[in-house]
């Protein structure tokens, strides 16, 4: 049987030196890497965050936007960048196809499980846009819940550093890697792999969380093939 992972990016690796916004050269980067794991008979979905055009909690923080509109907005930038990774997958020649948790009929497939599910076995790339559909969620959750219902076997979570660490390490130094965590650890030590309820929803699941360095090329395809040397798993 293949292999089938979720592959969870924050909108904010999608934008380029400035912080906002979608750079086209990190997409191609990104399609190549999906691509490997394609060629390489895995069925692979794609969660996509929207930090790099609209976060809800920063965008209701002087009251103006209620929360619930602005997290709307966040999920809507999601499908934003959805239909960005869709470009770049087909760009490289792959199948992809866009589902949505709002409703966007001219845009997206709306997200129906068994649908998706089947286009994983034909071998399509599937895209998982606007979160779980629900305000106060995260996209974390939400692919900590689409990799649950697809069965995946593992979620990882494609970041800017190489896995988990005591502290931030791009503020100190000193912070030490923690190759491997319970799901417990991450919650009581309030470790910030992802939001407590994504964490919660894995642990009741026995869903494997990898943290890993998405600049790392080739890492994705070590990790699925159980090289966990460049990664931080949460089990
Ligand atoms: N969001 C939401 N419900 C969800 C997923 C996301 O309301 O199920 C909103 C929320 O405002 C969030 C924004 O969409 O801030 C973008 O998602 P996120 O911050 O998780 O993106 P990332 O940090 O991964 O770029």
């Amino acid at each position: 049987m293949r292999k089938r992972v979720l592959v969870k990016f924050s909108g904010e690796a999608l934008a380029g030196a400035d912080g906002y916004g979608i750079d086209t050269q990190i997409l191609d980067y990104i399609g190549n890497e999906i691509k490997e794991l394609v060629d390489n008979n895995i069925e692979v979905g794609i969660v996509i965050g929207g930090g790099n055009i609209v976060r809800g909690v920063t965008a209701a923080a002087d009251g103006i936007i209620k929360r619930t509109s602005a997290d709307y907005m966040g999920m809507i930038a999601t499908v934003i960048n959805g239909v960005a990774m869709q470009e770049a997958l087909e760009h490289k020649g792959l199948s992809a196809r866009l589902q949505t948790a709002i409703k966007m009929e001219q845009i997206a497939e709306p997200y129906i499980v068994r649908r998706a599910t089947r286009h994983l076995q034909k071998g399509r790339v599937v895209i998982f846009s606007a979160g779980t559909g629900n305000p106060y969620f995260t996209t974390d959750t939400a692919a900590t819940l689409r990799a649950t219902e697809i069965d995946a076997c593992m979620l990882i979570k494609a970041t800017k550093v190489d896995g988990v660490y005591n502290k931030d390490p791009m503020k100190y130094s000193d912070a030490v890697k923690l190759k491997e965590l319970t799901y417990d650890q991450a919650l009581e030590d309030h470790i910030k792999v992802m939001d407590d309820t994504a964490i919660a929803l894995a642990k009741d699941n026995k869903l494997p969380i990898v943290v890993t360095n998405m600049n790392e090329k080739g890492n994705l395809l070590k990790i699925i093939n159980g090289d966990y040397s460049k990664c931080s798993i949460v089990k």
